[in-house]
This record gives C-alpha cells, structure tokens and sequence, in this order.
C-alpha cells in the first residue's frame, strides 16, 4: 500500500541491526545490546549493538587493506560515480524506509525526513559527478628544464563520527563526497541513531562499493568516539557534534598520530531583521529558522537581531508563527515539528528556558513541555528583553528556543551578530542590497542566506568560522578536504652538475 496513504505506526518489535564491517553485517553476537526508544513515542524501535574498542580494530584494519590495496582508491573517477550514482538509486528506491527509520529514531516529522531523504539522493547524484571532476594542476611556467604538476591523492583511512539531529542528511553531506576522493572510510554513528547509517552500509554494497571501503562501528561516543579520536591508523577525523568533543578531538590527534580533522560545531546564529524587509516573509523564516528540525540544528538562527523601529511589531508577527506550528506525532504527515531526540537534551532545553526567566528576559510564547501523552515535545519559544550576556543568548541550546535583540545602526547589527564564539551561519533580511552586502561580508559565518534562511544544497560548501570549527564539507571543497596534495617536479633533459 502507498505509505503515504495509511497511518504510520511504530513497528510492534524493535528492529535488529548488527554492524557493518568488510562489507557484511556482524550480529552482536555476546555484545551488549543499546535498545532505542522513539523519542516520540517511547516504545522500542531499533536494536544495535555496542561494538567494543576490538571491533573498532578490525573495521579500522579493513579500511586500512582496502585502502592499502587499491581496490577503491585505483579505480578511474568513472568508475567510483558509477558506484555513487547506483548508490543513489537504490536510496530513491529505498526512501520511505529509510524517511521511517530515521523519524523513528530522531523525533522528527516523517514529510521532513522524506524531504531529507530526497537531498540525500543529490548529495549522491552531485558527489558522483565531482570523483570524476577531481583533478590536480599543472606548471609549464618554470622555463625549459623543468615541469611541475601538483596531484591530489586520497587522505587514506577516514574516521567519520555523526550526531543524532541528521543523522542521514549529515552522512550523506560526507561519505559520498568521503569516497568520491578515493578514501575508505570507519563510520560512528550517534548510539541513539544508527539505523539509516547502517541502512546506507548495506546499499553501498549492493551499488557496488567494494568490501571494506565502508563499515560502520555502532557505540557510544565516550567509548567507540573516543578511541576513534586517538587511534593511530586512522589518517583523518570528520567529526560533527558539540564544541566540547571537537575540542578533545583536537587534543587526541596531538597526541596521537597528528591525524587530519574536519569539524563541524556549534552555532549561535544571527538572523538580522531590518525595517525595510520583506516583514510577512522575514517573520515566516524566522520562526522556521528556530522551530525546523525542533531546533537541534547547528545552523538554526537561535538569535532574532532586530531593527529597534520594527522590532516590537516583529517579534509579535514571529510570536503568531510560533504559536501555529503544528508540534506532535513524528508519524503524522500534518507534523511540522516533532520530539526532541534525548531525554539529555530534553532537560537541557528546559534548563535554558528556567534559566532565562531567572535571568530577567520576558517569556513571549512557549516555555513549556507539550503532553500528548507520549514522548518529549517542547512548544517554539520566544523570549524578548534579552542582553548578549544572558545565557540564552550566548549558548548553543540546541532546541525551539529564539531570542530577540534590537538594533539602530548597520554597525551595530554587525556588532551584535558578530558577538559570539561561534561562526557557523547567518542571515539577513532587507530589500537594500548595499546593506544585504555590507553584513554578508563582515558577519563572520560559513554559510549566509540573504532573504532565505536554512537552504542548501550539494554544490556550496558547508562550514564555519572561528570555534565552529574547521574545513568544509560538500561541495568540491568536500572533496577536496579528503585529499592531500603532492607537489611533483619534473626535469626534462639532463640537470646542470652539482660537482663540477
Ligand atoms: P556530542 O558532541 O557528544 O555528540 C556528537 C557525536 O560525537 C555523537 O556521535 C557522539 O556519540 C560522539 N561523541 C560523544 N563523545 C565523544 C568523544 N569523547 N569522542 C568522540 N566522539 C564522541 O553531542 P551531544 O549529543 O552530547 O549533544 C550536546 C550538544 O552538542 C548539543 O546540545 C548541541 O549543542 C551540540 N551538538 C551539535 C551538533 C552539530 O550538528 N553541530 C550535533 C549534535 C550536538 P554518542 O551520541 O553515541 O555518544
């Protein structure tokens, strides 16, 4: 039957995964076992099992030969798209299951995990293109007897360690641009959301990934995460989480083997109102920036910066959008924002509204659980009467938890929006392209939208600016960030002697 034409349910028993290594899934075997409940639900869904710091091992030595003997890497571009490009068909084919899986295990609303799902398969179709476009560059500028060609080579054995908030969307932003430049690669998924990785092991191989190229160890990350970190044969670390591990990861590549890293971190993202926006359209953006995905997104806009003349009237309009979001069952088609991921970080977000409200700042809607009698769900909130030095102005809370400021001067905007650890994304809305210029270029961030907020897609590159981390993924420079580059000088004819 069509999916979309019955009500989902979650499944009756919890799906078994074993984890994935040299291209077959182990069962857990004598292994513990981490049962996942639906945050939406709280009924067991999924089943995976606590692979030990051995098991990293042997995924690690797998990688390793198949790195070492080419089976990947030696392959012509073509012939690795033709691999991706499969891999995306079968997504396509497999998309509502995985969309399920996905929502299960997150919380989040099924039509946005179909929605990702979709973006993944481009991510793939796009990656597929780029194994293909990957190239060096050549000097024929450094006179007669010498040629210089630089080349790109793949960085080798690549460990990947994913969170919980997208956890297909953010592998599928890594692993196929990961094997587009000839890597082979160790996954870490997030313990409470491993399903869709392993899903994704699995159609790899049927597109034809050659064994080992990919495996996924599942685990928490104070165990399996961490050994990752400080193993010597993993040449480079894509991690994606919070500022806190990101800074341990770079203290273990220290004291390890100095591997490679990428890192995505934390965000406190501006979103800078001016008067002559589009204000209807600003409001709607402003309430999806903070409210999509419940906020557990690195590049949610958490901090409204707003023109003073407007900002009263704004907050208003963005306060009536945050009331209207339809909150509730995952599984529901209707649901535009669904559960929070963890009990953790459930607390955690309430935690911040507590703590604003002791602080002094004015609670303008939400602020509260919703009780629909099954899992953790938590109304958009709004707070007015906010200073940069209050916490919920200053942290990552990773939750529907928006503050508001308010602005006179362009200086000023800049000033307040540039006031923050973190540079990982911002926007801005006005009708005056000098003014819509004047901020891309002097807020620090990685990714911008002007008159948009949260778009994207393969082609531009993501990342960000000071302790949001290093590197970019997708894009070419997605590539690009899993090769190193060899500098080769050519002599032609005979040298001029040393020794006379
Ligand atoms: P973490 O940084 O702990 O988790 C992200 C990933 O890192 C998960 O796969 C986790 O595994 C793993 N991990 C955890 N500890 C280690 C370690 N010591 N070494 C290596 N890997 C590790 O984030 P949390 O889940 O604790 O969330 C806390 C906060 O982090 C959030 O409130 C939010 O502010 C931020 N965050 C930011 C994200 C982003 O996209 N930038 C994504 C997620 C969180 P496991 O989950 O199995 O423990």
């Amino acid at each position: 039957m069509d999916a979309v034409s019955k009500k989902l349910m979650p499944p009756t028993q919890p799906r078994e995964f074993g984890f994935y290594v040299d291209g077959r899934f182990i069962p857990p075997g004598k292994r513990e076992v981490f049962e996942r409940a639906s945050p939406g639900h709280d009924v067991p869904v999924t089943r995976i099992p606590k692979c030990t710091e051995d098991d990293l091992d042997v995924a690690v030595a797998s990688a390793r030969l198949a790195f070492e003997d080419r089976r990947w890497s030696g392959l012509a571009g073509g012939d690795r798209a033709a691999v991706l490009l499969k891999a995306a068909e079968i997504i396509r084919a497999r998309h509502e299951e995985i969309a399920y899986w996905e929502c299960l295990e997150n919380g989040k609303p099924i039509a946005q995990a179909r929605a990702e799902v979709g973006g993944c398969i481009g991510m793939f179709e796009y990656a597929s293109g780029l194994a293909r476009a990957l190239h060096g560059d050549s000097f024929n500028n450094l006179g007669d007897s010498m040629f210089g060609i630089v080349t790109r080579e793949p960085v080798g054995v690549v460990g990947l360690i994913t969170p919980w908030n997208f956890p297909f969307l953010i592998l599928c932003e890594r692993v196929p641009y990961i094997l587009a430049s000839g890597c082979t690669l160790v996954v870490k998924p997030s313990e409470v959301t491993s399903a869709t990785t392993l899903i994704l092991a699995e159609i790899l191989s049927e597109a034809g990934l050659p064994d080992g190229v990919m495996n996924v160890v599942t685990g928490s990350g104070s165990t399996i995460g961490q050994a990752m970190t400080e193993h010597m044969d993993i040449d480079m670390l894509s991690f994606t989480g919070s500022t806190n591990v990101g800074r341990s990861c770079v203290a273990a590549s220290g004291k390890s083997n100095f591997k490679k890293l990428g890192l995505e971190l934390g965000g406190k993202n501006p979103q800078i109102v001016f008067a002559d926006a589009d204000l209807e359209d600003a409001a709607d953006g402003v309430a999806f920036g903070i409210a999509f995905n419940t906020g557990q997104c690195c590049v949610s806009g958490s901090r409204l910066i707003v023109e003073r003349s407007v900002a009263d009237e704004f907050a208003g309009m963005v306060a009536d959008k945050l009331a209207k979001i339809r909150v509730g069952d995952p599984l529901d088609e209707q649901t535009q924002v669904g559960a929070i991921t963890t009990d953790a970080q459930n607390r955690t977000i309430m935690s911040y509204i507590e703590r604003g409200q002791k602080e002094g700042a004015t609670l303008v809607c939400g602020g509260v659980q919703l009780d629909f009698g099954q899992g953790q769900y938590i109304a958009p909130t709004l707070f007015k009467d906010v200073d940069s030095d209050m916490a919920i102005a200053k942290d990552e809370i990773f939750g529907p938890v928006l503050t508001v400021q308010s602005f006179e001067t362009v200086d000023e905007a800049i000033q307040m929006a540039n006031d923050t650890v973190y540079g990982l994304a911002a926007s801005v809305w006005t009708k005056n392209i000098d003014k819509a210029l004047m901020v891309t270029r002097q807020v620090q961030a990685g990714r911008f939208w002007v008159n948009t907020t949260l778009s994207g897609g393969p082609e531009l590159p993501l990342g960000g600016f000071k302790q949001s981390g290093w590197g970019r993924e997708a894009g070419m420079m997605g590539v690009e960030e899993y090769t190193q580059v060899k500098s080769v000088h050519i002599e032609i004819g005979k040298r001029s002697p040393w020794v006379a």
